[in-house]
């Protein structure tokens, strides 16, 4: 059996398992159950750090010069930023229609703590590693990303015998990380079910409902963008069917879904976008862990639904500079989002806070973040994976474009 179907069946499975179980159960699963899920994120985890290191290395080595390297980037990051505020404006399009959260009372839930989110600067300063180990023992990947880049860069100036000898080796440890990351998913099944059914459980419908709205407007929001702009994309820049987009990217959106961690969907997500989806280990391994750091559209969506509800909740009629702050910011700070779970919910602070809204908000938000996590994340390394699909397209047609002008 294909393992994208073995996956949702135990993600099926622990829906129906964690209703059935529930609230008395959750000592039993937290004890035996939960455990599993950890070690099957330690598993993935553990290959994060070394598949952004030796694929953007060798990546960076095969794109041969510093000028396709800004070439690439510049375009990459263009068009993360155009889906990110599209997937912004459909946010708010669904909750303008939708209106959640009209008519919710607020006085039974406490207010939540929250971390400051970083500024801007603060953010572009954490980007340069003083020091590269650390930066790769705390999984830090936007420095560990910068520091490969220039690794790549130095090798390439080096050039000759020397440069061959350091090329063959990091090719064959990106080999050695894409083994170990098959080898891995073959627990994902049993993981995703360990994973899921503690929340299942927990949560239960009870608390889901009343902020089912919400939910429903990130659902559906997530589904549109996926549909209309990323198999959009793969279809005119690819050639794929949105049958073939969404099949070769499920086993990591299924990850994505259940771990609420784009930088824990990378390693399966490079591994997808290669074999899968056809795009060459150049483009990908510089592409994805760029965007599984920097593009996150479902983030984004999220926060446009969020404001809009948090607006409804306490009766703020938002003017359009607020909408356009949100905006701004929403787009911003998906790009200072690190890919990890809850990571939205501390930025997404920051945005009601530029557009002015009341922060108390962030408590409803917060019992219900997991879910919407789950879904942001899927959409944030869908669109990463369609982004690739479109750079991988674009480079093609730039090498044989060059190829004809010298024939
Ligand atoms: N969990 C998301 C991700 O890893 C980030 C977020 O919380 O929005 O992509």
């Amino acid at each position: 059996m294909n393992l994208s179907i073995k996956i949702f069946i135990a993600l099926v499975l622990s829906v129906v398992v964690g209703l059935i179980a529930g609230e008395p159960a959750l000592s039993f699963i937290n004890w035996w159950i939960a455990p599993i899920g950890t070690i099957f994120i330690n598993l993935i985890k553990m290959m994060i750090v070394p598949v952004v290191f030796f694929s953007l290395v060798v990546g960076m080595t095969s794109l041969g010069d510093t000028k396709k390297l800004g070439r690439i980037g510049a375009k990459t990051v263009c068009l993360y930023l155009l889906t990110t505020a599209v997937a912004i404006l459909i946010g708010f399009g669904i909750a303008g229609i939708v209106s959640p959260g009209t008519g919710l009372d607020l006085t039974s839930n406490a207010a939540v703590k929250v971390k400051e989110a970083p500024s801007l600067m603060q953010v572009l300063v954490a980007m340069i590693p003083a020091n590269p180990i650390d930066a790769m023992a705390k999984a830090q990947i936007l420095p560990v990303i910068v520091f490969s880049l220039f690794v790549g860069i130095g090798i390439v100036q080096v050039g000759g015998e020397r440069a061959q000898l350091l090329i063959k080796f990091f090719d064959a440890a990106a080999e050695v990380t894409y083994k170990i990351i098959g080898i891995v998913m073959q627990f994902a099944p049993i993981g995703v079910f360990a994973l899921l059914l503690p929340v299942v459980a927990k949560n239960g419908p009870a608390v889901l409902l009343p902020l089912m709205s919400v939910i429903g407007c990130v659902a559906v929001g997530c589904v549109i963008h996926a549909i209309v702009v990323y198999s959009s994309l793969a279809r005119v820049w690819g050639g794929h069917t949105p049958m073939e987009f969404f099949r070769g990217m499920s086993e990591a959106m299924m990850i994505a879904f259940t771990t609420c961690s784009s930088a824990a969907a990378l390693p399966i997500n490079m591994k997808n976008c290669q074999e899968k989806l056809g795009v060459s280990r150049e483009v990908s391994s510089f592409v994805l862990p760029l965007g599984a750091t920097i593009n996150m559209d479902g983030t984004a969506l999220y926060m446009g639904v969020c404001s809009l509800f948090v607006a409804n909740v306490f009766g703020v009629d938002l003017t359009m500079g607020q909408m356009l702050m949100i905006i701004l910011t929403g787009t911003l700070a998906s790009i200072g989002t690190a890919g990890v779970p809850g990571a939205g919910l501390i930025m997404l602070a920051m945005v009601l806070q530029t557009a002015g809204l009341p922060l108390e908000g962030l408590a409803l938000v917060a019992g219900i973040d997991r879910v919407l996590d789950m879904f942001r994340t899927c959409l944030n390394i869908t669109g990463d994976g369609a982004v690739t699909i479109v750079m991988d397209q674009e480079e093609k047609k730039y090498d044989s474009n060059v190829a004809g002008a010298e024939a």
